[in-house]
């Protein structure tokens, strides 16, 4: 049952059912798009696991991105199962979860490449793939109906930043043994060719800081830590040192560095508040927020609101990630800010200073033909990316009968008949404004949105019911409509059409004498601004 990222980028969750025996892959969250006014992100919707909560076996998860481990809080707070994730990944979510002082009663286990695990009727084996962020695995999971092979997600790179290749001698084993179905990161699968190594990215950073004639600020994701270390390389042999800046990224790199997956050497790293003794040549800081988030500390740059650091002459910024679609305009907002600022900002093309962490077409056939599974269903991405991977597999020979498009909330069903596409479960998304889970939902983003279109005007009035009228003057607030000093007339206007639409039959009720005013009202602003302000009103008996 995929329960998140199949049909959007994000929130990937999918769970697998045998018997009475359920184990989750993944639990992520994605990024609000700009049009859903207020909300810090999205997670799935798991109502489905809600009556099942007794068969919840495991936790699985692929690799440290929050579009995997994300939600992880959240669903732990609501069933108890254990956890299982590589050495990094495991670094990444403690801190996650010591953030929401969780960490103590959750069920944490450490699995590696190679391992074995038996779980209820399941074997699950996690093989190593690369990505852009080290200790990746896809998983094969052994079925009493089949095998099942999750591919995480993952590309080919023959030279990955740590060395160690995606394991296709374990895949071909895989595909030896004959595998029921796939279920494969589809992300690039509208991307030709190969996805470029890492390792090109090399070449590019080195650039970018040999022409940079001051600081050199880089702005990434907190769990890029391949990026990382790859900037850490390129500045010692340019005599950069490194700070960085921003709690997640501290802390992640701290995490990375004990556990021995970013080596950083002694005396490279310096802290942020030394950063102005050094001169600017020699300076490389390490900062979060490339996709504009407000509270990272690249917008806090742009905005001049940091604590210790602020953008100076000389400056270079570069964003070496892609933006998250959706996000452009807060990005470019960003970007341009930093130009105010005084930065040299380098983004986008010119960076040359990304690469996907995904598979493009060519790597994306390899696995299905080292693979040659029986079914095939296309995951994490937006329907097209679904569909051009279908087209793919079927490209490859594989009948379309057995290919599943389809998003979250259907059913697969594998069994003697082959594979059923069930009917599709009733799916929302839930989003996290704050600490509301799931209580904003779509009618209040609407309301937001009518909010931020018109703004609102509340009338107050005393209203004597026996005499069916107001009494004294109603007082008209308004907020995001007009300006008020220059719209005197206006308002006055409007606190007369309050008196004149609540006065009628006596003995009315205020709530129905409080519509019809808000229609009045309504009218009234139309007519004079073509503007269609919420309007309340409040009517209290006097
Ligand atoms: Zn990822
Ligand atoms: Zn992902």
């Amino acid at each position: 049952m995929p329960l998140g990222g199949l049909g959007e980028v994000g929130k990937n969750m999918i769970s697998i059912e045998y018997g009475r025996n359920i184990i989750i892959v993944d639990a992520g969250m994605m990024f609000p798009e700009s049009d859903m006014l207020g909300v810090d992100y999205i997670i799935p919707d798991w109502d489905y696991l809600r009556d099942r909560k007794d068969r919840l076996r495991a936790v699985l998860i692929t690799h440290g991105h929050l579009d995997h481990i994300g939600a992880l809080p959240h669903l732990l707070q609501e069933f108890d199962a254990p956890v299982y994730a590589t050495r990094l990944t495991r670094g990444l979510i403690e801190i996650k979860l010591r953030r929401e002082r969780m960490l103590e009663r959750v069920n944490l286990h450490t699995f590696a490449a190679g391992d074995v695990l038996k779980i209820g009727p399941f074997t699950i084996e996690p093989y190593h793939v690369c990505h852009s962020i080290p200790d990746s695995v896809g998983l094969a999971i052994t079925t009493p109906a089949g095998l099942i092979v999750h591919s995480g997600d993952f590309k080919f790179d023959p030279t990955p930043v740590d060395g160690w290749p995606t394991d296709e001698a374990k895949l071909a084993e895989f595909g030896n043994r004959g595998v029921l179905a796939l279920l494969s990161d589809s992300t690039n699968a509208d991307q030709p060719g190969s996805t470029p190594s890492e390792a090109v990215l090399d070449a590019a950073l080195g650039q970018i800081m040999q022409d940079a004639p001051g600081r050199l600020i880089i702005a990434t994701f907190s769990s890029l830590i391949s990026r990382v270390q790859q900037v850490v390389n390129v500045a010692q042999k340019q005599g950069r040192k490194i700070a960085i800046a921003g709690r997640s990224m501290v802390e992640n790199t701290e995490m990375a560095r004990e556990l021995g997956y970013l080596h950083i050497p002694s005396g490279m790293l310096v802290s942020l508040d030394k950063v102005d003794s050094l001169p600017p040549r020699q300076v490389v800081i390490m900062a979060t927020g490339s996709q504009g988030e407000p509270m990272a500390v690249l917008n806090r740059l742009a905005t001049d609101s940091h604590r210790s650091l602020s953008i100076q002459q000389g400056d270079t910024v570069l964003l070496s990630s892609h933006t998250i679609p959706g996000n452009e305009e807060t990005t470019n907002g960003l970007i341009n800010r930093l130009f105010q600022a005084g930065a040299d900002v380098i983004y986008g093309a010119q960076a040359q200073a990304h690469v996907s962490g995904h598979a493009s077409r060519e790597e994306l056939k390899r696995l299905i033909k080292v693979l040659r599974p029986r079914f095939f269903v296309p995951v994490h991405g937006e329907l097209r990316h679904l569909v051009a991977h279908a087209k793919l597999a079927h490209e490859l020979g594989m009948a379309k009968r057995d290919i599943a498009v389809v998003e979250n909330g259907y059913p697969l069903n594998f069994d003697e008949q082959g594979m059923q596409i069930g009917k599709r479960l009733p799916g929302e998304y839930i989003f996290v404004d704050g600490s509301l889970v799931g209580e904003v939902g779509p009618t209040v983003i609407r309301q937001r949105d009518e909010l931020a279109q018109g703004g609102f005007v509340t009338a107050v009035a005393r209203y004597d019911r026996q005499a069916g009228k107001t009494v004294g003057q109603p007082r008209i607030i308004t907020s995001g409509f007009v300006y008020t000093p220059d719209a005197q007339d206006l308002l006055s206007q409007a606190g007369k059409v309050v008196s004149t639409a609540a006065s009628g039959k006596r003995g009315s009720a205020p709530a129905e004498v409080e519509a019809k005013v808000e229609r009045a009202l309504s009218s009234l602003f139309y007519r004079e601004t073509k503007r269609k302000p919420v309007v309340t009103v409040a009517l209290t008996e006097a």
